[in-house]
């Protein structure tokens, strides 16, 4: 669909003008890719939020949430709608200590990862070092169920607030939740989250435990030298393309054993550091990407059997 008049004054007026017409995704995903959101807008504030995305779902115009688009990759045709970015602006943390050993932690869902692993080891809570490295907001590493061999994000989390389409709040605690392998799912209202209107993450509870921060820095430095031996920094990417098979070999490894490390279409190349990474040598399209992902994986099946599931989520028209 596209915005009618009506529509992008509303939104010009509500945003007080801030909205962004036609803006290119690329300019917002770590892969670099990704063409035109019909309109972008980052809200100011939480009001500012349920007002925009209530809204929306009044005048059932498609929206979609991002936080750093780390996780992305947007097509080249763009995405029709609106897309609704949670500013990963200064962070915003409360810790409550609820006993000697042990501490709640609310972050709003903006928070960058980065910064909010920071300052819970600075300020001696243990729980988040596994998540160190991992790049996009808080409230995307929530939805993804983010981790890596040391952790996932539901071994740490509480509590998640949401916002419903139809601008309501509501807090669901970890027994509500159902978690699974890089995503969370959330109880779903009636008529309320869809595919193009979705519940969105404002902020979640975390509970970590007291320990040395001095021993706490010692393992994030570990942590992070690991990482970045393993892994291509310095392209862009959206890190693991697929998710690891439940059995067997992962899926880096798969690929490696098929000899595809290297392998490149267009400007998007499989990373001969890690082979379950694409990189975008600099002038890949989205399609460039999405064919190498079929090649991958065609290939990898033909050669183990395996169906590769992409880890990353692909989205726009
Ligand atoms: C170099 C690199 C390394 C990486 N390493 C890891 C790793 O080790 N482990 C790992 O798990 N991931 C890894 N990732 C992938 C990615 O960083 C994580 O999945 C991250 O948690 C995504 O967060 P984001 O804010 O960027 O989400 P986005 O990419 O913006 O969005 C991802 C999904 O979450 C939804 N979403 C985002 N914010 C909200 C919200 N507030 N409410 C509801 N839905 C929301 C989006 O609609 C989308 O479906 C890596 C990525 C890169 C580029």
């Amino acid at each position: 669909m596209r915005l009618d008049a009506d529509a992008r004054k509303w939104l010009v007026d509500l945003t007080f003008g801030r909205v962004r017409f036609d803006e290119q995704m690329s300019r917002h995903t770590s892969f670099r890719v990704g063409g035109p959101a019909e309109a972008f807008v980052e809200p100011e504030t939480s009001d500012e939020l349920s007002a925009l995305v209530a809204g929306l779902a009044g005048r059932g115009i498609p929206y979609l949430v991002v936080g750093g688009g780390t996780n992305l990759i947007v097509a080249d045709a763009g995405i029709s709608g609106v897309v609704i970015r949670l500013k990963p602006g200064k962070p915003e943390i409360l810790i409550e200590n609820i006993s000697s050993s042990q501490s709640r932690v609310t972050v709003m869902a903006g928070t960058s990862l980065r910064l909010f692993c920071g300052h819970v080891i600075r300020k001696g809570l243990k729980g988040m070092n596994f998540a160190l490295g991992i790049p996009g907001t808080v409230g995307g590493a929530i939805r993804m169920n983010a981790g890596t061999a040391l952790g996932w994000i539901s071994d740490v989390l509480e509590s998640v607030t949401v916002l419903y389409p139809s601008g309501q709040q509501e807090t669901i605690g970890r027994n509500s939740l159902s978690f699974s392998y890089r995503k969370l799912m959330l109880p779903r209202r009636t008529c309320e989250d869809s595919f193009f209107h979705q519940t969105i993450i404002v902020s979640g509870r975390f509970s970590l435990v007291r320990a040395s921060s001095t021993d706490l820095k010692q393992d994030a430095r570990e942590i992070l030298k690991n990482r970045k031996c393993r892994q291509p920094a310095t392209l862009p990417s959206a890190g693991c393309i697929f998710k690891n098979p439940s059995i067997g070999k992962t899926a880096g490894e798969l690929i490696d054993l098929c000899g595809l490390k290297g392998l490149k279409i267009g400007g998007a190349e499989v990373s001969a550091k890690h082979a379950n990474f694409i990189v975008n040598t600099g002038s890949a399209v989205a399609a460039d990407i999405l064919s190498l992902m079929d090649c991958v994986r065609q290939t990898v099946f033909e050669r183990f059997n395996v169906s590769l599931e992409p880890e990353v989520i692909v989205i726009g028209n």
